[in-house]
């Protein structure tokens, strides 16, 4: 079984960090990662509130980026997806892999990060990847010159709607509300788009098609109105889900939603476990908070290994 001083489990932007910071502290060090290293920054276009890249930066340069500075400091990183964690509560925790591959550390770093949540509406299952998607990046070009809805008003709806205008000829914004949780800015720019057309206070009841979507049906919330819009895809970004799964049976404490409950040194509840970035309960969800959660994190453990010196 393949020992560590520490496993970062997670490869988004906090996770990236703490391979840096561990591998500078000389800690033995591996980050397991099921998918792609950068995280939410994979379904990203250009980063534009991230220090140091005036004019902004493509999400896929700054991932290889902070994927190349985290390895020149000795730090592995493994494809694996974490199934488990056992004997959290001792000082050399167990981490077991879906493949049933097995490792062993005094010191974990959690920064598995979130994803998309599906809007729970009629027709989304059946219509995924058939018109109904949760990432402008990656399928945004499926839909040249086509008719598109992107559902949400936070961050992620109003920057995707800003890529999403270089392919679509119309984008209907809609959301549950008129207030958005977006950042004023973003507001502003989308706002001034011809081809963006909001429509607030709006909940879709069906997503319907043939092969492909067709159409939404909505409701709005305040007369009770129900519409019809005929379009080809639907972007949904209606917030996150913690990535939390593999901890449900760890005794680490989180919020009802999934979140990690860390202390301002991001602690767990467990000596020598810690986590940072999207996973963490907190009130904003930014690279820059990540990288700044990650750095407390990992700075954190190098102490608690120096103690077990
Ligand atoms: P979010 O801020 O939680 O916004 C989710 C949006 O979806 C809200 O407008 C919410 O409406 C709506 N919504 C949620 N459930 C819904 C439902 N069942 N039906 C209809 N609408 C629903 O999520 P996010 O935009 O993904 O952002 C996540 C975090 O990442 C945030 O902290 C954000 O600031 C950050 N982020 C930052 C950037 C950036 O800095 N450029 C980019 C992306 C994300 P209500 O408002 O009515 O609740």
């Amino acid at each position: 079984m393949k020992q560590y001083d520490a496993i970062i489990i997670g490869g988004g932007p906090a996770g990236l960090t703490a391979l840096l910071y561990l591998g500078r502290g000389m800690a033995n060090t591996v980050l397991l990662e099921a998918g792609c290293v950068g995280g939410q920054m994979l379904i990203t276009d250009a980063i534009e509130n991230y220090p140091g890249f005036p004019g902004g930066i493509q999400a896929f340069t700054l991932t290889e980026q902070m994927e190349k500075q985290a390895r020149e400091f000795g730090g592995a990183i493994e494809t694996l997806e974490v199934a488990s964690i056992e004997n959290i509560d001792t000082p050399v925790k167990k981490v077991v892999c879906a493949t049933g591959e097995t490792f062993e550390t005094k010191v974990l770093i959690l920064t598995p990060g979130a994803k998309a949540r599906d809007l729970g509406v009629a027709g989304e299952e059946h219509f995924k990847a058939r018109g109904v998607s949760y990432c402008g990046t990656c399928d945004g070009a499926f839909f040249r010159d086509k008719t598109i809805a992107v559902v949400g008003g936070g961050d992620t709806a109003f920057d995707e709607t800003v890529f999403l205008t270089r392919f679509a000829k119309k984008i209907y914004l809609v959301h549950r509300r008129k207030e958005f949780r977006a950042a004023p800015i973003s507001i502003d720019r989308v706002r001034k788009m011809e081809k963006v057309e909001f429509v607030l206070d709006t909940v879709i009841d069906e997503i319907y098609g043939e092969q492909t979507v067709k159409g939404i049906r909505t409701r709005n919330t305040v007369s009770g109105t129900t519409g019809d819009i005929p379009l080809d895809g639907v972007f949904i970004f209606v917030g996150l889900d913690p990535v939390t799964g593999f901890l449900a049976k760890s005794g680490i404490t989180m919020t009802q939603s999934g979140y990690i409950i860390v202390d301002r040194d991001m602690k767990t509840n467990f000596p020598g476990v810690y986590a940072a970035g999207d996973v963490i309960e907190k009130s904003e969800r930014q690279i820059a908070t990540a990288v700044g959660d990650a750095a407390t994190a990992a700075c954190q453990a190098i102490k608690y290994l120096d103690s077990l010196r």
